[in-house]
């Protein structure tokens, strides 16, 4: 009998045997399963603003994990050794079992534990059940995903995940060249996420051979208008199959500027040595100065999500 995986908006059907587009579920013994379950490709601490994550916990550190595999297949995957079918069998494979990650993460001093590198919507069950336990330990939850979940994800993960970056790659066409993938799965899990109580941040790499101004100025309208409050836009350089040439500084700070004219309220250069500061978005005092200078510039009075200035609520969850 053939089964349905709700993992991705894919909803692949398969039978006894077959594997999803992921090549990570499959159907063995009459159940769908995740192959190598709690086999990490990649377990390592990183500054949460790495995920990125500028507004969630700052300058804190997280514990960040990653099993195999991916759902689309991005010509400029920046992780591709540990996310693309052909590459599975090279990989050292360490389990873990799910109880250990929120004592290894308390061990390590890390807040949070972040599901990343990979693409964590295809080892969802997995990522919930160390997010089940981060949630007993009192830990926070990140989710670094490109957002094509399935109406049935959306609806497992929200409880679970205190915090999301959602890459939003480009419009439908760049998804169907690019990535082998759709924006509406996107759009749609930005609509349920961006309203709460979830902390959203979203990226995008841009591609100064693909993504013209007029690409950003309308990806700005639509974030905007679902209610995304904080905006990444990052250099690409060139990776995996994809051979354009890299984002130069100045299309990104023009890209940035257009980005600025939306109403998001936060818009942040990415892979790049353009500003990394935080400023209010009512007074426009600078909050945070530069992110790459750990402590200097961090205002301590955003604990409370306040500007000390005018007393503005500031997007965000500044305290673990
Ligand atoms: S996770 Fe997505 S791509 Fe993989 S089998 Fe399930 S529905 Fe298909």
């Amino acid at each position: 009998m053939r089964l349905q995986c709700d993992f991705c908006y894919h909803h692949c059907r398969l039978d006894e045997g077959e594997r999803g587009l992921c090549s990570v579920r499959e159907q063995k013994d009459g159940v769908l399963v995740t192959r190598s379950y709690g086999e990490l490709v990649a377990l390592a601490v990183d500054p949460v603003e790495k995920k990125p994550l500028y507004h969630f916990l700052p300058f804190t550190k997280t514990l960040s994990l990653a099993m195999f595999g991916c759902n689309l297949s991005c010509t400029f995957c920046q992780n591709h050794q540990i996310s693309q079918a052909g590459y599975e069998k090279e990989h050292v494979y360490r389990h873990v079992d799910a109880k250990q990650i929120p004592l290894m993460a308390k061990e390590m001093r890390c807040p949070s534990v972040s599901f990343t590198y990979s693409e964590p919507l295809v080892w969802q069950d997995y990522l919930m059940e160390v997010a089940a336990a981060c949630k007993e330990a009192s830990l926070a939850t990140i989710m670094v995903t490109n957002g094509t979940f399935s109406e049935e994800a959306l609806i497992r993960l929200k409880p679970l995940i205190d915090a999301f970056n959602i890459d939003v790659k480009g419009d439908e066409q760049f998804y169907r060249e690019m990535c082998n993938g759709s924006l509406k799965p996107v759009l749609r899990g930005l609509d349920v996420l961006a309203k709460g109580p979830a902390h959203v941040e979203v990226t995008t790499m841009v591609m100064e051979t693909r993504h013209s101004l007029e690409n950003i100025r309308t990806m700005g309208r639509l974030l905007g208008d679902l209610g995304v409050q904080v905006w990444h836009l990052s250099r690409y350089f060139p990776r995996y199959l994809c051979t354009d040439p890299p984002t130069s500084e100045a299309y990104l700070q023009e890209a940035l500027s257009v980005a600025c004219l939306s109403s998001i309220p936060y818009v942040y250069a990415g892979n790049s040595s353009l500003g990394q500061g935080t400023s209010c978005p009512s007074c426009h005092t600078l909050l945070i100065e530069d992110r790459m200078a750990r402590d200097a510039g961090y205002a301590k009075p955003l604990d409370r999500g306040v500007c000390p200035q005018c007393g503005a609520a500031i997007y965000g969850r500044f305290q673990a």
